[in-house]
C-alpha cells in the first residue's frame, strides 16, 4: 500500500472494520447474490439493511458453482475474488455509515482498487468448506470477470492519478451527493484543484456558485478557473456548466487584487466572467 503513514494506518483499520463487518453479517446470513435494481456496468454489489432481505447484495454474474468439487477450479476463485472485492466495496459503506455518501464512496473505491490489486496475483489458501488447498486469483475467465477487470483497472488508474474522485464525478449519479462544503474541505486532497479534470471543474464551480458559502471562495474558484488550459477543456466543463449565470454573480465581487487574474484565464477560456 502507498502513501503517506497515517493513510496506511486508515486504510489498515478500515480493512479490519470491513472484514469484521463481513464476518458478523455471514453469521447473521445477511449476505446473498441477487439480482442487482438498475444494474449497470458500474454497479457490482449494494448495501442497505431495508427494505432487502440481505444487508449486502452481491451482482447474481458473479455466483459461484453450488458444487464445492468446482470451487478450486480458475473460474470458480475468480468468481470468489469479484464477489469478495465487491463485498469489501459494500462492507466499508456500511462501517462508514455516519460519514457523508461521497466520502463513504471514496473510501469504499480505494479500498476496493488496493485489494483488487492484491487479487491479481495467485494466493494461496485452504478452503473451510472443503479443507482442499485453493488458489485465488481474479482472472478473466468469463466475460462478466473480463468485465469486472476493465473497471477495476479503470478505477486503480484514476486512484494512482490521485483522480478517484474525478472518475466517480464523471458517473450522473454521484453527482448529486456533492456538496459545497465538500469542494472546500477537500480542496488540497488529491492534488487540489490542479489535478482536477476539466469536468469535475465544470461540476465543482456549479456547486459553489449556487452555494451561498461556495460562491464566496474566490480564491478556490479561481484555482479551479485556473486549470483550463484550452478553450476546448472549458468547452468539456460547458457541457455541465451550462449557465454561468451564477458564476458570473459570484465573480462580480472579486476583490481589484485578482482582477488582473481573471483576465488572463478569460483570454485563455476564450470567455467573459465578469
Ligand atoms: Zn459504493
Amino acid at each position: 500500500m502507498a502513501g503517506p503513514e497515517e493513510h496506511q494506518r486508515r486504510y489498515r483499520d478500515l480493512a479490519r472494520m470491513a472484514e469484521a463487518e463481513l464476518w458478523r453479517l455471514w453469521a447473521a446470513d445477511d449476505i446473498a447474490f441477487a439480482n442487482i435494481p438498475g444494474s449497470s456496468r458500474d454497479e457490482f454489489g449494494a448495501a442497505s439493511p431495508e427494505p432487502y432481505s440481505a444487508d449486502i447484495r452481491i451482482s447474481r454474474q458473479f455466483e459461484p458453482s453450488r458444487d464445492p468439487a468446482e470451487y478450486a477450479t480458475p473460474r470458480e476463485q475468480a468468481n470468489l475474488c469479484a464477489t469478495a472485492c465487491t463485498l469489501a466495496h459494500e462492507a466499508v459503506h456500511l462501517v462508514t455509515a455516519t460519514l457523508p455518501t461521497l466520502e463513504q464512496e471514496l473510501m469504499c473505491r480505494h479500498l476496493q482498487a488496493l485489494f483488487f490489486q492484491d487479487l491479481l496475483t495467485p494466493r494461496m489458501y485452504g478452503s473451510r468448506l472443503t479443507g482442499s488447498p485453493c488458489t485465488a486469483q481474479l482472472t478473466p475467465s468469463t466475460p462478466a470477470l473480463e468485465n469486472y477487470i476493465r473497471d477495476q483497472q479503470r478505477r486503480v488508474q484514476a486512484m494512482e492519478n490521485n483522480q478517484m474522485i474525478d472518475y466517480i464525478m464523471g458517473v450522473r449519479v454521484y453527482r448529486g451527493w456533492l456538496t459545497a462544503d465538500f469542494i472546500i474541505r477537500s480542496r488540497d486532497w488529491w492534488g487540489g484543484p490542479a489535478n482536477r479534470r476539466p469536468l469535475t471543474r465544470g461540476i465543482y464551480l456549479n456547486a459553489l456558485a449556487a452555494d451561498e458559502r461556495g460562491r464566496n471562495e474566490h480564491g478556490l474558484i479561481l484555482d479551479l478557473l485556473s486549470g483550463f488550459r484550452t478553450a476546448l477543456e472549458w468547452q468539456e466543463a460547458r457541457t455541465v456548466l451550462v449557465d454561468l449565470g451564477p458564476l458570473r454573480n459570484a465573480l462580480r465581487t472579486v476583490g481589484a487584487g485578482i482582477q488582473s487574474r481573471l483576465g488572463a484565464i478569460e483570454t485563455a477560456i476564450g470567455e467573459q466572467l465578469h
